[in-house]
Formats: structure tokens, sequence, C-alpha cells
């Protein structure tokens, strides 16, 4: 039986590394995926493989930072489909810069994404699921919300945009709860995926080799599959006794902080 059978899921960032796979996965397990991104043609070539392969997906056009854009895409979503069950808060950009480089605009830039985007979506989203029942959420966060150790890798605004998912899941869990709607975090640490792609490195070996030492099991990074599998379980009723958890997949990064 497949794990999401009949679930409306909408997924941020799908036209690359964890958003894509997690439609992929969710498509495969029976969801019907409103895969949705800032980018517009990459994103309909992945619906249309998506589609190819058997699955039930839809693209939409969504800047998580603005919520004309929201409204728009949950207007459309529940119009097709009549309810939203699932909601992974995914998309997220990088920026390395610390403290003393960066300047207003870039922090202003990865909050408005990367914190602001969250939280708009849930705002966006629970009333649809309150008047549904319930549902799950799953946000995306970073290890760079919980250990200082990647502030290298992680920039400054970065790690202060991924504290702020934390914080908000964990209110929103509280918050919505007597809803049955479930809130939760995935932490992933040094995944192998576009984003780490625009940065300059060719594969998760490379990437992991510039972590030897930090997480535990080799090749000390991870790949996009394992953190689409994170959002599967927190997505399904398998955790249906789980909110406001900090899932960390992190391949033991964090054990060593
Ligand atoms: P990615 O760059 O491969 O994919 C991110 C997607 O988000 C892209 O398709 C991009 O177009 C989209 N996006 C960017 N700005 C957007 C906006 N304003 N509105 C809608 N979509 C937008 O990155 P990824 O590595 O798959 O990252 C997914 C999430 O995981 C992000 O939130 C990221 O911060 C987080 N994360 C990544 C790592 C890592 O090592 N790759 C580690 C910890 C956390």
């Amino acid at each position: 039986m497949s794990r999401l059978e009949g679930k409306v899921a909408i997924i941020t960032g799908a036209a690359s590394g964890m958003g894509l796979a997690g439609a992929k996965l969710f498509a495969n397990e029976g969801a019907k995926v409103v895969a949705t991104d800032v980018v517009g043609d990459v994103l309909d070539e992945r619906v249309k493989e998506i589609v190819a392969n058997g699955g039930e997906a839809i693209a939409y056009h969504l800047d998580v930072s603005q919520p004309d854009s929201w409204n728009e895409v949950v207007e459309k979503t529940v119009e097709k489909y009549g309810k939203i069950d699932i909601l992974v808060n995914n998309a997220g950009i990088h920026m390395a810069k610390g403290i003393l480089e960066a300047e207003l605009d870039d922090w202003n830039k990865v909050m408005a994404i990367n914190s602001t985007g969250v939280w708009l979506g849930m705002k966006t989203v629970i009333p649809h699921m309150q008047q549904n029942g319930g549902g799950s959420i799953v946000n995306t966060s970073s290890i760079a919300a919980i250990v200082g150790g990647v502030a290298d890798a992680g920039g400054a605004a970065y790690s202060a945009s991924k504290g702020a998912v934390r914080a908000l899941t964990k209110h929103a869990a509280q918050w919505f709860g007597t809803d049955n709607i479930r809130v939760n975090s995935v932490h992933p640490g040094a995944i192998f995926t576009g984003m780490v792609e625009k940065a300059g490195i060719h594969s998760q070996e490379e990437m992991g080799s510039n972590y030897d030492g930090k997480a535990a099991l080799k090749p000390y990074a991870g790949e996009a599959q394992d953190i689409a599998n994170a959002y599967l379980y927190l997505a399904s009723d398998e955790s249906k006794y789980v909110t406001g958890l900090e899932l960390v997949v992190d391949g033991g990064w964090t054990t060593n902080s």
C-alpha cells in the first residue's frame, strides 16, 4: 500500500535537490504533488518527467517570499484538488557571508526566503488544513540552526534564518496540535544538491572530503534522497503521533559538536 495514497502535497523549491527528490518520492507513494518553485522552465521539465513515470503532479510558479504568490498557489490547489494534506516548506537559499561581510540587503534576502517564506506558507495553508480536519507540515531547517560549527559553510543570516524555522516549527506544533496539524522540522547536514553545485562542488564525494571528521558516516556528505526519505516519514501517517520534532539527518555531524 502506498504511503501517501490520496494525499495532496504542496512542496516548495521542487525544481532541484531535496525538493525535487521529495516530489518524485511523494508521487511514487501515491500523492497528488503540487510542485512549486520560483524557476519556471526547469520545474515544468521535472514535473513532466514525474508524470511520464506515472505520478500525479502539477507545476505552479511560487516565490515563497511573496504573500500574493502563496495565495494564488493555495487557491489553485484547493480549486483543483479540494484540500491540502501536506506542506513541505523546503525552498531556501544559501549565503556564506559572515556577520562582518554581510550587508543589510544580504541579510534581508536570506531571511525573506528562508524564514518569512516558511511563515507565509504556514499562514496561507493552515486555514485549509483546519477546515480539512488536519494535516502535516514539514519545514526544512539545517544543522546550522543547532551548532555554530557550520558557520563557515552556513553564514550568519543563513544560520539565523534556519534558527527561526526551528523555533517557528515548535511554536506552530504547540499552537495547532488541537487542530490535528502536525509540524516538524528536518535538519540536513552536508547534502550534495544543486545548491552545493552552484558553490562549485561537483560530487557527493568531493563535498564529503571537505567535511572529513565532521560527520561520522562516510562519505561525510549525504544525498537529496536521504532528506526526501525524512520528508516522507513526517508527511505520512506513520508519524501521526510526532509533532515538534527536530529530525536531524546529518550522518552524525551534530553528535560531535
Ligand atoms: P537547491 O538549490 O538544490 O534547491 C532549492 C530550490 O529552492 C531551488 O529549486 C530554487 O529555485 C528554490 N528557490 C530559491 N528561492 C526561492 C523562492 N524565493 N521561492 C521559491 N523557490 C525558491 O537546494 P537544496 O540543497 O535542495 O536545499 C533545500 C533546502 O535544504 C533549503 O532550505 C536549504 O537551505 C536546506 N539545506 C540544504 C543543505 C545542503 O547541504 N544542501 C543543508 C542544510 C539545509
